[in-house]
Order: C-alpha cells, then sequence, then structure tokens
C-alpha cells in the first residue's frame, strides 16, 4: 500500500504526518506500506518512521552514479539516505518531464542496482482507452520499461497501473477496468518472463483511490496493493486505506 506525496509538504509537517500515522497502521504487519516523499522530506521520514513497519521511497531517480548533472539525485544517493523503494516513470514524469519508455528502463536498472524496489508506473491517456489502445499501449510501456530487465531484476520491482484520466480526477476506475488492465499487464510478465513471475508480480492499482473505494478495488484477485495520491497526504485518511 503505497503513497506518492507529489511535490506537497515540507520537512516539518513531515514529522507531523508520521507522528499521527505510524501508530494508526502499526497493527497491519500483514501488507506493506510504503510512503514516495520528496527528496528535501527524507530524512525527516526515515528519522519518524525507523523501527516502525512504514518504508520510505523517493518519487524519481537519475540513472548515474554521479557527474555534472546539476539537480539530479542517483540511486546510490537514494540507497545511502536509507529508501528503500523509488517510483519509475509516473505519468506526470512522462507529462511534464520527458520521461520515455527507455528512460523509465535506464532509471529502473539503476534502481535495482543500487538495492533499491522499484515501483514502475504505466497507464493509458483518456484518448487511449477512448480509442480501444489501452492494451497496446500497456505493451508498448512493459516493452520499453522492463521487458529487458533480467528474470532476477524483474522479480524485484512491483508495476503500478494508473489510468491517466483517474490520476487526480476523482474518476476511479471501476474495479473490472483495472482489473482487465492487470490482467493484461500480468499475460505480458507471463509471455516474457514466465507464468511464475507473471502469478508473482505484484500489480498496484493508481487513480482516484480513496478510503471509501479502497476495499471494493482491494477485493478484486488481480489487485495486489494501492498508490494513492491525493489521499496519501491526511494520516487518517491514508490509514484508512492501508488497513481497509
Ligand atoms: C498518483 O499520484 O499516483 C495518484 C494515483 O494520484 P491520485 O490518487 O491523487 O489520483
Amino acid at each position: 500500500m503505497a503513497g506518492n506525496w507529489k511535490m506537497y509538504k515540507t520537512p516539518a509537517e513531515t514529522t507531523a504526518f508520521f507522528k499521527a500515522f505510524v501508530p494508526l497502521v502499526a497493527a497491519a504487519r500483514d501488507r506493506e506500506i510504503v510512503i514516495a516523499a520528496p527528496y528535501i522530506d527524507l530524512s525527516a521520514a526515515l528519522d519518524a518512521t525507523r523501527g516502525s513497519n512504514v518504508e520510505i521511497g523517493a518519487q524519481d531517480v537519475f540513472w548515474e552514479k554521479e557527474g555534472a548533472f546539476t539537480g539530479q539525485i542517483s540511486a546510490e544517493m537514494l540507497k545511502a539516505v536509507g529508501a528503500q523503494w523509488v517510483l519509475v516513470g509516473h505519468s506526470e514524469r512522462r507529462q511534464y518531464f520527458g520521461e520515455t519508455d527507455e528512460t523509465v528502463y535506464k532509471r529502473t536498472v539503476a534502481a535495482l542496482t543500487a538495492g533499491l524496489k522499484p515501483i514502475v508506473c504505466v497507464g493509458e491517456l483518456l484518448a487511449d482507452r477512448e480509442a480501444g489502445r489501452t492494451n497496446e499501449v500497456l505493451k508498448t510501456q512493459f516493452t520499453g520499461g522492463v521487458a529487458g530487465l533480467t528474470p532476477e531484476q524483474f522479480a524485484s520491482i512491483v508495476i503500478a497501473y494508473e489510468p491517466v484520466w483517474a490520476i487526480g480526477t476523482g474518476k476511479t476506475a471501476t474495479p473490472q477496468i483495472a482489473s482487465d488492465a492487470h490482467a493484461c499487464i500480468r499475460e505480458l510478465a507471463a509471455a516474457k518472463f514466465g507464468n511464475a513471475a507473471g502469478d508473482a508480480l505484484r500489480i498496484l492499482y493508481g487513480g482516484s483511490v480513496k478510503p471509501e473505494n479502497a476495499k471494493e478495488l482491494m477485493s478484486q484477485e488481480q489487485i495486489d496493493g494501492t498508490l494513492v495520491g491525493g489521499a496519501s497526504l491526511k494520516p487518517e485518511g491514508f490509514a484508512a486505506i492501508v488497513n481497509f
């Protein structure tokens, strides 16, 4: 159960969030709980969650180890600070910052090489869905973004299906739409890495997940977890989703 804070919260707000949130999810020991925080909040988040069942990730990572890349953060740096997870290829990165399937692949390999667990995001635009191209888009993103991984590397990633038309819009995919897309991704994984890898792959659904719809989404066999944006910003709301 992952949260993506996007560009919200200062370090002080981060500390306050976890002070309230950690006790609310302390009993949820049968699921992994992750918050992907802005870079500047990582230290505060890691301090506030030490010894708890909440893990911390970043929202992006650059593929080079170090060098003259002003403004970038490497996987080694994230690992050194104590982050365990990283989002890769979020649709906002694709839409506003030129992320492509090729750079998704490079970031994913860099994250895995440094020992981080990538959550690789895929999903179609509204125009793709309306044109009946959802599965084609998922195939292109899968092929370019993760099909080049080794089987060992693939076993360490999580995929998040986030239809772009459902992100931050209040429009959640119906459980059926999400299930069909997850089944498509699982089939792509099975075709490339074998049935066992397809079965083992964890696929999160993201797109306007709220406390009110988390249970129904999570009751779908194909949905292994959720990636939550807006509703992960309030401790009580995200805890309600985690504890669905
Ligand atoms: C996200 O940022 O990944 C997301 C799914 O956002 P929201 O939950 O706000 O739609």
